[in-house]
């Protein structure tokens, strides 16, 4: 850990006045490592620790034009100071030089500030992209140097399920081309910040620094690279991030500014994973409380964002990352989870400082009323107000391998995703939700419709042709399965990632039929949607399920698209005369999988389980 500390990109260097040669630094941390000058919240918070000296003896002051030292916090711990800065609107950027006085002794700290936050070129994400979630342990091994480093827990050990396996932020920046052919247009990365915990710390949630990049994946200034190779592709990039919970062995949790920044509890208890309980009218307080306060695990403590240092801190390291890397969006975890009121001032805070990001919310609810809680410009009648642009749509994830799974009846079979998406009237922009068929959580969708390829297109064609932001799973286009054991099944390697895998996702090598098919045509799908200007907010209708086959269209202007999608065991010809009046018009339909035209609209014949999304014209 010592190594990793003095190595820190951001450390800020406590220099004895006059002294000429560099000493250790006597802050461990300076968070956030700098701020911009051009912010529209002019207030500053700056957290200074050392773990072995107490930083509340300094004296601090600052003679900076334009910035005011407003007030200079001590806590209950003495190895912490919170400085508090005005940043006036006429600053120039530069470098602030506090003054810190110990009795006789004199320092000097240096504090950048920066003209302007880097910001993305692409434009905001909307319905017209589709996002790639991947694991970066998990998706390919660039740099086998880093797959154990000096300090961390764990190193690589590609034959343990819950181990790390190498993945890092160079294999993925090794495949930009993957994901520009294929279709996708952002990524979403499950965590890159530091996790050096000591078991499971692959997947990325319990975070042990919020202000470095975990060093098995590479380093700061890589990740920037990585998201401005990305953005010279056209992809965007969402960087996930966790308000609820950190690791056990992250620095603040070993050296608590104050006890109130962690939930305590006399003795360990978990939360219980109701978030329900959190909108529900009848909800017991204890169990809201509960919910609210319980630990995620008994290796990630739970957060108070109730504690204004707290909160602070953590919206400013959420700002820091989007300015410092040009973040397209931030997906926040277990958003239901740290104080709800914290959460909708975060949520404000972000969108006003970045309003082209696009802000996800992990909600967790398989409900269309409790997720639509969350949605900004929801009027709730218990008066909660969310600034929450996007959430994820687990109503409408669940679903899906229910409609491909059961027998057609008035609300079941594909009549279900009908129901379903009716109840969008509730969501402010039900557009913008994020839509998906499986993640890292959850079993993969091979699995959910039993490995049957024709089930498996079908679902994915209702994916990127319905409304909404798709999010596909890394793998997914090659109809993976999540056999194995529990997690570990989820979150398999990517065939190719490493070297000498037999499998090659990337070439095509070793995949079977089944998986070339289904590679080629989620990137047909996902290629033609990316160059038809309908999903970029198009209207949807739909009709009223037949037979189990369920017909709808978007239309944006001059461009029309038919989804035609056959749940049933039979072959259909499908009178389209009860579309007459989505149909008016059109005299051909072009085939997007195969390019075919079909001039006769009259009649379509469909193979059963199977689906036709045509081009009007
Ligand atoms: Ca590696």
């Amino acid at each position: 850990m010592k190594k990793l500390l003095f190595t820190l990109l951001f450390a800020a260097f406590l220099l004895p006045a006059g002294a000429q040669k560099k000493t250790a630094p006597l802050f461990e941390h300076v968070e956030p490592p700098f701020w911009w000058t051009t912010m529209k919240d002019h207030s500053l918070q700056i957290l200074l620790h050392n773990s072995k000296t107490n930083v509340a003896d300094y004296g601090v002051t600052l003679s900076y034009p334009g910035v005011t030292l407003t007030e200079v916090r001590k806590v209950e711990n003495p190895h912490y100071l919170f400085l508090y800065l005005t940043i006036g609107k006429e600053t120039q950027p530069g470098m602030l030089s506090f003054v810190l006085t110990q009795g006789k002794k004199k320092f000097n700290l240096a504090y950048e500030l920066k003209a302007k936050p880097n910001t993305s070129p692409r434009p905001a994400l909307s319905s017209a992209d589709v996002v790639y979630l991947l694991m970066p342990d998990r998706f390919a091994n660039g740099d086998v140097k880093n797959d154990t480093v000096p300090g961390y827990y764990q190193g690589a050990h590609r034959e343990q399920p819950n181990g790390r396996h190498g993945g890092d932020l160079k294999g993925i920046g090794d495949h930009l081309s993957y994901f520009a052919d294929l279709g996708v247009t952002a990524l979403w990365l499950n965590p890159v910040l530091e996790n050096n915990q000591p078991k499971w710390s692959y997947h990325g949630y319990a975070f042990t620094d919020f202000y470095k990049v975990d060093g098995r994946f590479g380093t700061n200034e890589q990740y920037k690279q990585l998201i401005d190779q990305c953005h010279a592709k056209g992809l965007g990039m969402i960087q996930d991030m966790v308000a609820n919970h950190i690791g056990n062995e992250h620095w603040l949790f070993k050296d608590l500014p104050e006890k109130s920044w962690v939930h305590q509890f006399p003795v360990f208890t978990k939360s219980n994973f109701r978030g329900s309980a959190m909108s529900d009218p009848y909800a017991a307080k204890e169990d809201v409380v509960k919910m609210n306060t319980g630990w995620f695990d008994g290796h990630m403590p739970d957060l108070d964002q109730t504690n204004p240092l707290l909160a602070t801190y953590l919206i400013q390291n959420s700002l820091w990352w989007i300015g410092y890397a040009g973040l397209d969006g931030i997906r926040m975890d277990t958003y239901p989870y740290p104080d709800k009121e914290f959460m909708s001032q975060y949520a404000r805070r972000v969108t006003d400082e970045f309003p082209s990001v696009y802000l996800v919310g992990e909600v967790w609810i398989n409900a269309v009323a409790t997720s639509a809680y969350y949605q900004k410009g929801m009027i709730n009648r218990d008066g909660y107000q969310s600034y929450l642009p996007s959430l994820t749509d687990f109503a409408l994830h669940g679903s899906i391998p229910a409609a491909l799974g059961e027998k057609e009846g008035y609300d079941t079979g594909l009549a279900r995703l009908y129901f379903l998406l009716s109840q969008d009237f509730i969501y402010p922009d039900a557009n913008h939700l994020l839509t998906f068929l499986d993640n890292h959580d959850l079993s993969r969708f091979s699995n959910s419709v039993g490995k049957d390829p024709a089930k498996f297109k079908l679902g994915l064609t209702f994916l990127l042709t319905t409304r909404g932001i798709p999010q596909l799973y890394y793998g997914t286009e090659l109809q993976l399965d999540s056999d194995g054991q529990g997690d570990a099944g989820l979150r398999r390697d990517f065939p190719g990632g490493w070297p000498g895998d037999k499998v090659n996702s990337f070439t095509g090598e070793g995949l079977t039929t089944e998986q070339a098919d289904v590679l080629g045509y989620t990137r047909k799908l996902l290629n033609w949607r990316k160059s038809n200007p309908t999903f970029k907010g198009g209207r949807l209708v739909h009709y009223v399920p037949e037979n189990n086959v369920y017909v709808y269209f978007r239309t944006l202007g001059d461009s029309r698209v038919m989804v035609v999608l056959n749940g049933s065991e039979k072959e259909v010809a499908l009178n389209t005369g009860r579309f007459a009046g989505s149909l008016t018009g059109a005299t051909r339909g072009v085939d997007v999988i195969t390019g075919k035209t079909i001039d006769n609209l009259a009649t379509l014949v469909l193979g059963p389980r199977s689906s036709l999304v045509l081009e009007l014209h």
